[in-house]
């Protein structure tokens, strides 16, 4: 499931959202002061890796959930 989490610039709020499309990731803001100086987050964890981009070692799965 294409969920992403973000991390909101201009207040540190950190924030999940259910992206169907990338195109929608620039409509994002932030739920808490409505800024669009969003940055997405790369959730390694729901990613199982089919093909390898040259990323070796264990996967990165972040400890808080
Ligand atoms: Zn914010």
């Amino acid at each position: 499931m294409p969920v992403y989490e973000f991390k909101c610039e201009n207040c540190g709020k950190e924030f999940e959202k259910f992206v169907i499309s990338q195109s929608k990731v620039k409509e994002i803001k932030c739920p808490d002061c409505g800024s669009k100086n969003i940055k997405k987050k790369i959730t390694a964890c729901g990613v199982k890796g089919t093909d390898s981009n040259g990323i070796s070692g264990t996967p990165s799965c972040s400890p808080f959930g």
